[in-house]
Parts: C-alpha cells; sequence; structure tokens
C-alpha cells in the first residue's frame, strides 16, 4: 500500500483570528487541487476553535492540529493545554518536539517521548520532529544526532503506536532559513529515519510510517523533494502562511 502524503502547516505564533479564519477558509476552499493529499492546519492553540469552525463550516476534510500540548491529561499546570483538550476541539494531529521547543524550550527526547505516548493515548497523530543544527552537520554529526532523536523520541512505542505516528525530519539549518536541504541530503536522512524505525519495530510496520520533510520548503522546492522515494510530505511553516504556496506545496506531493 503506497503511504498517504501528508502535508501539514505549522502556523507557529503568527495571524489573527480573523486572518486565521480566511487562511483556513482560503485552504478548504481549495483543497480539491491535491485532492489525496492528507492536509493538517496547525494554528496557535488559541485559534484551534475559529480554524475547525471555518473548515467544518466549509465541509472540508482539512485537518486541524496542534503546535505542541502538555504530557498530563489534566491537573495543576498553569499556561498549559492537555491533549484530551485538544480533541475536544477537534484536533486530530499535534506537533511535537519541533526545534523551536526543544532549543528555546529545553525539551528533550525523553519529554517528547513522553508527549508522544500520551498524545498516541488521547488518539492524536505525533509528528514528532527530528534534526540536526548547522554545526552538528558540519561536523559529520548528523546521523549520530538523528538516531539519538528518533529513537529517544519513539522508545517504547508497539507497532501499533508507532505506524501511527508522523515523523518529521527537519534539518535546524533549514527551518526559517530559506536554505533547504538538497532532495539527496534529505532523502538520505529520510532513508535513515526508515531504517531506525524498522529497528523499533519491523521493515513492515516502518514501511508504513510517512516521514515529512521540513525546512524552507516553497512550492519551487516542493516537487524536487516529493520525487524522493523516502519523503513521504512536508511540514511547511512560513509557506503554509499563504493559501496560494500552501496549496502549491501539496500540489508536488499529489
Ligand atoms: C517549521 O518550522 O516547521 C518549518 C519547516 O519552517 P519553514 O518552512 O518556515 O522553514
Amino acid at each position: 500500500m503506497p503511504r498517504t502524503k501528508i502535508v501539514a502547516g505549522n502556523w507557529k505564533m503568527n495571524l489573527d483570528r480573523a486572518k486565521a479564519k480566511d487562511l483556513a477558509a482560503a485552504v478548504a476552499a481549495r483543497r480539491g487541487e491535491a485532492a489525496k493529499v492528507e492536509l493538517v492546519l496547525c494554528p496557535p492553540a488559541l485559534y484551534v476553535e475559529t480554524v475547525g469552525s471555518a473548515l467544518a463550516g466549509a465541509k472540508s476534510d482539512v485537518r486541524l492540529g496542534a503546535q505542541n500540548m502538555h504530557d498530563k491529561a489534566s491537573g495543576a499546570f498553569t499556561g498549559e493545554v492537555a491533549p484530551p483538550m485538544l480533541v475536544d476541539m477537534g484536533c486530530g494531529y499535534v506537533i511535537l518536539g519541533h526545534s523551536e521547543r526543544r532549543t528555546l524550550f529545553g525539551e528533550t527526547d525523553a519529554a517528547v517521548n513522553t508527549k508522544t505516548k500520551a498524545a498516541l493515548a488521547a488518539g492524536l497523530v505525533p509528528i514528532v520532529c527530528v534534526g540536526e543544527t548547522l554545526e552538528e552537520r558540519e561536523a559529520g554529526r548528523t546521523a549520530a544526532v538523528v538516531t539519538a532523536q528518533v529513537t529517544g523520541s519513539l522508545a517504547g512505542l508497539s507497532p501499533g503506536e508507532l505506524e501511527k505516528v508522523v515523523v518529521a525530519y527537519e534539518p535546524v539549518w533549514a527551518i526559517g532559513t530559506g536554505k533547504v536541504a538538497t532532495p539527496e541530503q534529505a532523502q538520505e536522512v529520510h532513508a535513515l529515519v526508515r531504517g531506525l524505525l524498522a529497528g523499533l519495530s519491523s521493515p513492515e510496520v516502518a514501511a508504513r510510517v510517512r516521514i515529512q520533510y521540513g525546512g524552507s520548503v516553497k512550492p519551487d522546492n516542493a516537487a524536487d523533494l516529493a520525487r524522493q522515494p523516502d519523503i513521504d510530505g512536508a511540514l511547511v511553516g512560513g509557506a503554509s502562511l499563504k493559501a496560494d504556496d500552501f496549496l502549491g506545496i501539496a500540489k508536488a506531493f499529489a
């Protein structure tokens, strides 16, 4: 069975409520341009309801996701959002371990692992991000870093859980910089990740896991990435803030 391609937009801490609603409506209206691709919008948590309503109003199958969550289902965690709350609001996906969370908020592989298990327990599809810094790449440590992140973040998952996970390979040096990895650089790491997933479960399970590339994906570089055998979609930051660009990328994976 070929893997269904998945393109997700990480809106980060951008837009306002009106713009979030308009962008969701614009993506929903043109969703047919990439009909076979699973599309996910990940707005700021506060706008999840607005975006969810816009998508529901358009009777769209564009899916809703969050950018982060706490690992506990409820409790005294001021300012946090619980996995069941995301489900309650219509989210089906959650981005975990994004490099900004790892770097700016100190998230470790162990923390990402706990969150991944919590997301799966709540019925969310975790989009688990991994990727090396420029310094690590230049020191020849890409494989070691990505191996530690994948095995650490996905440790202890059953095969059934693992096949629900989406992995996003996002080289940190490519995020928001305009410097995209070459298709060959990306494919090399994607193949490594798939091998690691096979080691964590089996080649059959690994063959079913979607691995997205992220890092300055734009409509004009998406097609070359999409041609690589182990690149199953994209996690898109900046370009997801414009419906034209987001759909242009999605079309490349259609
Ligand atoms: C991201 O933050 O996940 C990302 C890939 O950003 P950008 O597309 O802007 O590089």
